[in-house]
C-alpha cells in the first residue's frame, strides 16, 4: 500500500516501518528534506524517509473500530493496530465492509457461541451487533430466503487459523435457523452437524501448525426447501493427504482414527490384536502419541456415536475399524532380502502381522504376500512376475495402505451423502467452504502446487467479486473513475491450468510418456515458460521451478510430481481386495460413486483436481458469496500473543489489504437517485417544490450539505467512505 497523500509535519503522530514489529508508533520532532526524525513510543529516536512514514490517528477509539472502513486513516499499520487492539480485549471479529476477519483466540470463549448469542443475531442487520460469524450466516440465510438466491460462505486462512472451527459455528447457526423440532428424531441438520466429527476422525491429524489439522478440503452444500427449512445436504471433499497414512515425522501424528482405535474398549483391542500405538510402524515414526486436552478413548466413543447419527450401520462401523486395524498391521509387515537373489521375503517376526492383515481384510494370506512381494509385468510376448527387493516391497506395501485408506475416506463421504440425502426439490442452498490456505514451505511439492492453485482460483473469485463488480458498475454508470491498479491473476491461472501447454497439461503428458523423468519434465517447463513473467527457473537447481503467486513466490521441487500425479491402483492390489470375502472391503474397490468410477482413459490427480475445482467455481459463481478470513495471531498457538509481522503476511495473502484498498479508493456506497432522494430528500425539502430531474435534485442536496468527492452516475449516486454516515448524521439533526 502506498502512503496516502497526507502531510506529515513536526508534531505529527505517525507509524513507521520496523523490521521486527512491522510498525512502531511515534511522533515526528524534526523534518530534514525527505527524512523525518522520530521519537518512538518505546523511547528510541530514529530517522526515516518520509515514504516509510504513515499518519496515525491519535484520537482513534481506544478499543479499536469494529469495521476497518471506519478507520479515519486506512493503511496497513492502522489495520494491524486495530486488529491487535481488538485481539487484546478478546474482540476476535472485525469487519472490512462485508468481509469478516476472524482472529483465532486460541482459548475457549463459550459465551460467544451459546444459544443466547444465536438468538441475538437472528434477523439482526449486519453491523447492528458486534461482528460475528453468526451475523454472516444470518445475512446469507436472509438473503437466500428473501431473494430466493443461493449463497455461499468462503472461509479461508492458513493452517491453524480457525477455518474448521468457524465452519462448524456457521453450520450450527444455520441448523439453528433452518432446523426442525428436536422431537422429530434424527434430523437432517443433526446429521449434517455430526458428519463433522466423523470426517475429522478420518481426515484430521496433529501437525506442527495445528493439533487438529484438516488434511482435506471441504465444501458443504446445505439445501433448503421453500420454507427455509434444511431439506438435504451434500459434502464434497478435495485432495486428502495420502502420504500421512504411512509417513509422519516428529512431532506430528497420523490420522486421529488410528489412535482412537488403539484406545478403544478392551474387547475391540483384543479382536483386532492391537494395543500400544508405539508398536506400529505407521505410528511410531513420530514420538507424539497423545494430545494435550484430548482423550482418545472418549473420542473413539464419540466418533462411533456420530457414525450412528449420520447413518453408518453397526456392521459398517465394525468393518471400517477392522480396515483401520488392518492398515496398522499391514504397516508392520517387513521384508528381508532373499538369499543370493534380488527379491524379498516377509520377515519371520512380521508373519503374524501378515496373517492379521489378511484375516482383517478377509483375503488370502498367500495372495496378500504375493501382491506385496511381486509385481506382474505384462509385455506383448508374455506375463512376467517380477520379484521386488525389500525396499521396493516396502514401497509397494505403503502404496497399498494409502490406496485402502483413501478409498475408505471416499466411502465415508459417499455414505454420509447417501444417508443425509439430497433434496431434489431444494429451492436454494448455502454452501460453506473450508479449504486449505496458501502454503509456502522450505520444500514444496505437488500438494502445495495443488493447494496454491486452489488459492489462485479463489483469489480470482474474491478479486472479481470485490473489484470487478465495483468497476463494472462505475463503467456502466460512466462516472469518472481513476483506475486503481488491480492485480489480476489470470496469467498465473493460465500458466497452471491452460488446456494445452499449462503446467498440469505438461505434467499429464510427462506421466503418459514412459521415458519421462522429473528432470525432463522440468526441462520442458523451462523451455515452455522461459518468457512467462510468472515463471522463474531458479539458479543452481536442475528440477525446481518457481511460480510467482499472487501471495508471493513459491519454489517447487518437481522430483515427486510425476508419481504423485499418477492416479491408478496397482492391478495386483485391486485383484487382491476385490476378491475379499468381506463385502465391505471388496466394495471399496468397486466404483461406488461417480468420483471413484474413473473413465478408462488416462486420468491424473492434477486434472481431476482441476475439474473438481472448476465445478466448485461454477457452483460458487451461481451463488452470492460472503467471505470470512481467518487469521492465526501467532505460531505457538497461544492466547494473547499477536505477532504483527506474521499477521501482516496473512492479511496480504488473504487479499484483505487489497480488498480494503479497492473498497476505499472507490466508492463503497452506491444508491439509485430515487433511493437517495427517498432517504435524504428531507435535507432539502425545496426540491419537492420544483419539478427537478432526479439527478439535479441529488446534486442540490450534495451542494447544500457541502459534500465533495462524491460522483453522480447515470442512474446512481456514488459516495466515498464515510459520506453516508455524514449524511445520516445531518438527517438525524433535522
Ligand atoms: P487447518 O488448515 O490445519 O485445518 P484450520 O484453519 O481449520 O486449520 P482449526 O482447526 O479451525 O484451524 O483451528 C485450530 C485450533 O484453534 C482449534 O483446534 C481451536 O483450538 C482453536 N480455535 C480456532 N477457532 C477458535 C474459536 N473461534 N474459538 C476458540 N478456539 C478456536
Ligand atoms: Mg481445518
Amino acid at each position: 500500500m502506498k502512503a496516502l497523500p497526507v502531510n506529515i509535519e513536526i508534531g505529527s503522530h505517525i507509524w513507521v516501518g520496523d523490521p521486527e514489529l512491522a510498525w512502531l508508533d511515534g511522533v515526528v520532532f524534526n523534518i530534514k528534506g525527505e527524512d523525518a526524525e522520530i521519537q518512538t513510543s518505546d523511547g528510541k529516536t530514529i530517522v526515516a524517509n518520509l515514504s516509510r512514514v504513515y499518519p496515525k490517528d491519535a484520537e482513534a477509539p481506544e478499543g479499536g473500530v469494529d469495521d476497518m472502513t471506519k478507520l479515519l486513516y486506512l493503511h496497513e499499520p492502522a489495520v494491524l493496530h486495530n486488529l491487535s487492539t481488538r485481539h487484546e480485549i478478546n474482540e476476535i471479529y472485525t469487519y472490512t465492509g462485508n468481509i469478516l476477519i476472524a482472529v483465532n483466540p486460541f482459548q475457549g470463549l463459550p459465551h460467544l457461541y451459546d444459544a443466547h448469542m444465536m438468538e441475538r443475531y437472528k434477523g439482526a442487520q449486519l453491523g447492528e451487533l458486534s461482528p460475528h460469524v453468526f451475523a454472516i450466516a444470518d445475512v446469507a440465510y436472509r438473503a437466500m430466503v428473501n431473494e430466493g438466491k443461493s449463497n455461499s460462505i468462503l472461509v479461508s486462512g492458513e493452517s491453524g487459523a480457525g477455518k474448521t472451527e468457524t465452519t462448524k459455528m456457521l453450520m450450527r447457526y444455520l441448523a439453528h435457523l433452518g432446523g426442525h423440532n428436536a422431537s422429530e428424531g434424527r434430523t437432517v441438520e443433526q446429521q449434517v452437524l455430526e458428519s463433522n466429527p466423523v470426517l475429522e476422525a478420518f481426515g484430521n491429524a496433529k501437525t506442527v501448525r495445528n493439533n487438529n489439522s484438516s488434511r482435506f478440503g471441504k465444501f458443504v452444500e446445505i439445501q433448503f426447501n421453500e420454507h427455509g427449512r434444511i431439506s438435504g445436504a451434500a459434502i464434497r471433499t478435495y485432495l486428502l493427504e495420502r502420504s500421512r497414512v504411512c509417513q509422519i515425522s516428529d512431532p506430528e501424528r497420523n490420522y486421529h482414527c488410528f489412535y482412537l482405535l488403539c484406545a478403544a474398549p478392551q474387547e475391540e483391542i483384543e479382536k483386532y490384536k492391537l494395543g500400544n500405538p508405539r508398536s506400529f510402524h505407521y505410528l511410531n515414526q513420530s514420538s507424539c502419541y497423545e494430545l494435550v486436552g484430548v482423550n482418545d478413548a472418549h473420542d473413539y466413543l464419540t466418533t462411533r456415536k456420530a457414525m450412528d447419527i449420520v447413518g453408518i450401520s453397526k456392521e459398517e462401523q465394525e468393518a471400517i475399524f477392522r480396515v483401520v486395524a488392518a492398515i496398522l498391521h499391514l504397516g508392520n509387515i517387513d521384508f528381508a532380502k532373499e538369499e543370493d537373489i534380488d527379491s524379498s521375503v516377509v520377515k519371520e517376526e512380521s508373519k503374524f502381522h501378515l496373517q492379521m492383515t489378511a484375516e482383517l481384510l478377509m483375503c488370502d494370506p498367500h495372495s496378500l504376500e504375493d501382491a506385496l512381494r511381486q509385481r506382474v509385468m505384462v509385455t506383448p510376448e508374455e506375463i512376467i512376475r517380477k520379484s521386488l527387493d525389500p525396499h521396493d516391497a516396502a514401497v509397494n506395501r505403503d502404496g497399498l495402505a494409502k490406496t485402502i485408506y483413501s478409498r475408505l475416506f471416499d466411502w465415508l463421504v459417499y455414505k454420509i451423502n447417501v444417508s443425509i440425502g439430497q433434496d431434489p426439490n431444494s429451492k436454494f442452498l448455502i454452501g460453506v467452504l473450508d479449504i486449505y490456505g496458501f502454503e509456502s514451505f522450505k520444500t514444496n511439492s505437488f500438494e502445495q502446487f495443488c493447494i496454491n492453485f486452489t488459492n489462485e482460483k479463489l483469489q480470482q473469485h474474491f478479486n472479481q467479486h470485490v473489484f470487478k463488480m465495483d468497476q463494472q458498475e462505475y463503467i456502466k454508470e460512466e462516472i469518472d473513475w481513476s483506475y486503481i491498479e488491480f492485480v489480476d491473476n489470470q496469467d498465473i491461472l493460465d500458466l497452471i491450468e491452460k488446456k494445452t501447454g499449462g503446467i498440469i497439461a505438461l505434467l499429464d503428458e510427462a506421466c503418459m510418456f514412459p521415458k519421462s523423468t522429473h528432470e525432463t519434465f522440468a526441462q520442458k517447463l523451462y523451455q515452455t515458460f522461459k518468457d512467462h513473467k510468472r515463471f522463474i527457473k531458479p539458479k543452481l537447481t536442475r528440477a525446481d521451478f518457481t511460480i510467482v503467486h499472487y501471495a508471493g513466490e513459491v519454489q517447487y521441487q518437481s522430483d515427486q510430481f510425476l508419481d504423485k500425479n499418477k492416479d491408478y491402483v496397482v492391478p495386483e492390489h485391486q485383484d487382491l481386495l476385490s476378491a475379499s470375502k468381506c463385502s465391505f472391503v471388496s466394495g471399496l474397490f468397486q466404483p461406488f460413486s461417480e468420483e471413484t468410477a474413473k473413465p478408462s482413459k488416462f486420468s491424473s490427480i492434477g486434472s481431476r483436481f482441476k475439474l473438481q475445482l472448476q465445478q466448485l467455481m461454477d457452483t460458487l459463481n451461481s451463488t452470492e458469496p460472503h467471505y470470512i478470513r481467518c487469521i492465526k495471531p501467532n505460531n505457538t498457538l497461544e492466547p494473547a500473543i499477536f505477532d504483527s509481522m506474521n499477521v501482516m503476511q496473512q492479511l496480504r495473502s488473504g487479499g484483505v489489504l487489497e480488498a480494503i484498498r479497492i473498497k476505499c479508493s472507490g466508492y463503497p456506497t452506491h444508491m439509485t437517485f430515487s433511493q437517495f432522494l427517498h432517504r435524504f430528500g428531507m435535507l432539502a425539502p425545496e426540491i419537492w417544490r420544483g419539478n427537478y430531474e432526479e439527478r439535479v435534485a441529488c446534486k442540490w442536496i450534495f451542494e447544500k450539505m457541502e459534500l465533495t468527492g462524491y460522483q453522480l452516475g447515470k442512474t446512481k449516486v456514488f459516495l466515498r467512505t464515510g459520506q453516508m454516515a455524514e449524511l445520516d448524521a445531518h438527517r438525524a439533526r433535522v
